[in-house]
């Protein structure tokens, strides 16, 4: 087979038009000549510190504006970068970077405690630090980037276990921008906030869509609601990626004003979509595109365009132009309306974990990847995402998803945030289990919380008990893990 080779992307950018808007950030605006510039410089220094083209590189960065030059120069320098969730702990950190065969890490004074934790643990490593590269350095660099090569390794959230390395190629990202472009359309105005991080994937997507559509992005350290919602409101970002807590707070600091006609996207991912959140903005016009995705296939790979977002309301929409999806029960293809896994292909899926052969084995099968999410599709094909497999609660033969109880229970207006896994039942096999966290100074009993559940719940899904706590055990990436919850079953019953 022939090598697939597109010419280096930002570099291309910078040649078909510099003079365009590339990056905004701390309200300085970036060209794609500019970006191109300081990225050719940086490669020279990293070049000058002795990093090479072949080897890995754990990066370890806020979103910002040199964070954006570091990534691109890595690429000029044929560098694979394993990207590193700056939430995560020393030792967090240590065990990916050891797993990922990095040669050394890049990051900045801002890090500096954790750095010290992790010199702690990996001694003989390399870290680099952003302001104390060297003043100069030149160096040749790629011109073009093979499809096949990999990019990054970005290790998954550890929702459902330990984090795996996953394996994203140049083709990956490439595929993934064109299919979201073929979904949304581009326009000329188009501006994409990122307050995602860029060491995620919904944040590192958007820079590579900034420079394959020769788009605007607007990159924030930090989300904020306020600022987020100015930037629709009076500077013309028209798309902006999100995840349920930011979308939460956007609305609610957006009270009773609203977008203008030119915001034509608002990409909600990461995880289900609260049913109430999505009437309140069909309520209010706001254009929610529904996703679902994840680190394996570089980003969203179903969409739910906002035409259906009330007749298909919970779905995860269709998959994009290049990906296929099935659902898969006992080795067959389930009929509509029928649950089993949810298995996808296409160019943007990964080939696999990195030095994980077993995982990658159990994983993907003749292309398709099985991504250990429940679902089912209707008649027309929709997707709808019940929970994780490894969440699924069976009680008394009957499949229960903690997702469709937590959606009920955080429906109650004293409910701040709910989490539900299973727990031994002699007569059940298992029976559900919920922990809430009340909104402060609420009140509510565990007899009226169950006798809510009622309303909407069949009663083999009604949660056993309720145990009201302080907070839901989350990982880096916010998200809740249920496996915690099991462990403090046993503890708090
Ligand atoms: P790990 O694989 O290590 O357990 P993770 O799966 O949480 O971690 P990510 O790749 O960040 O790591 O998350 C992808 C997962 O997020 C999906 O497999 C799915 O379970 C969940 N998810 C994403 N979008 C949706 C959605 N629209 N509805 C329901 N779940 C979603
Ligand atoms: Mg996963």
């Amino acid at each position: 087979m022939t090598e697939e080779k597109l010419p280096n992307w930002l570099e291309n950018r910078a040649h078909l038009s510099p003079d365009r808007p590339a990056i905004e950030f701390e309200g300085r605006t970036y060209t794609f000549l500019e970006l191109h510039t300081l990225t050719g410089k940086m490669a020279g220094k990293l070049a000058n510190t002795g990093v090479k083209a072949g080897e890995s590189c754990a990066v370890l960065l806020r979103n910002h504006i040199d964070s954006v030059v570091v990534i691109h120069a890595l690429f000029y320098l044929g560098v694979k970068i394993v990207m590193l969730n700056n939430k995560l702990t020393a030792k967090e950190l240590s065990w990916q970077i050891e797993d990922s065969e990095a040669v050394r890490l890049i990051s900045e004074d801002s890090f500096s405690e954790k750095l010290s934790d992790i010199r702690d643990i990996l001694t003989d490593f390399q870290v680099l630090l952003k302001e104390e590269l060297p003043e100069e350095g030149t160096t040749e660099f790629l011109h073009e980037f093979n499809l096949e090569d990999t990019a990054t390794i970005m290790y998954t959230s550890g929702t459902t276990g330990n984090p795996k390395g996953v394996i994203q190629t140049f083709g990956n990202h490439w595929w993934s921008a064109v299919g979201s472009m073929l979904n949304l359309g581009l326009r000329e105005e188009d501006s994409w906030y990122c307050a995602v991080p860029i060491f995620h994937i919904s944040g590192l997507s958007i820079l590579m869509k900034s420079v394959i559509y020769g788009m605007k992005v607007v990159l924030v350290e930090k989300f904020d609601e306020r600022e987020a919602n100015r930037s629709i409101q009076e500077n013309g970002v028209t798309i902006i990626s999100v995840v349920t807590t930011m979308l939460n707070r956007m609305l609610h600091d957006l009270g009773k004003t609203s977008y203008p006609e030119t915001f034509r996207c608002m990409l909600l991912g990461g995880g289900p979509a609260p049913v109430h959140l999505l009437e309140v903005c069909k309520g209010k016009g706001i254009p929610v595109y529904q996703t679902y995705g994840m680190t394996e296939t570089s980003s969203q790979i179903v969409t739910l365009a906002p035409e259906y977002s009330m007749t298909k309301i919970g779905s995860a929409g269709k998959p994009l132009f290049p990906s296929q999806l099935r659902i898969v029960k006992d080795g067959k293809t389930c009929e509509p309306g029928v649950a089993g896994e949810i298995v996808v292909s296409g160019p943007n899926v990964t080939k696999g974990y990195f030095k994980r052969l077993d995982a990658t084995q159990q994983a993907i099968t003749e292309g398709w990847l099985y991504t250990g999410d429940l679902g089912y599709l209707d008649e027309e094909g929709f997707l709808y995402v019940l929970d994780r497999r490894s969440d699924l609660i069976i009680s008394g033969g009957e499949n229960v998803y903690p997702a469709e109880i937590e959606n009920v229970l955080s429906k109650h207006p004293a409910v701040f945030e709910a989490g539900v896994t299973g727990t031994d039942d002699e007569k059940w096999g298992q029976v559900p289990l919920a922990f809430v966290v009340l909104h402060q100074g609420a009140e509510l009993k565990e007899t009226e919380l169950l006798k809510y559940c009622g309303d909407s719940l069949a009663a083999y899904k009604i949660p056993r008990n309720v145990i009201f706590c302080e907070d839901l055990p989350r990982n880096g990436a916010s998200k809740l893990l249920r496996r915690e919850l099991k462990k403090r079953v046993g503890k708090q019953r």
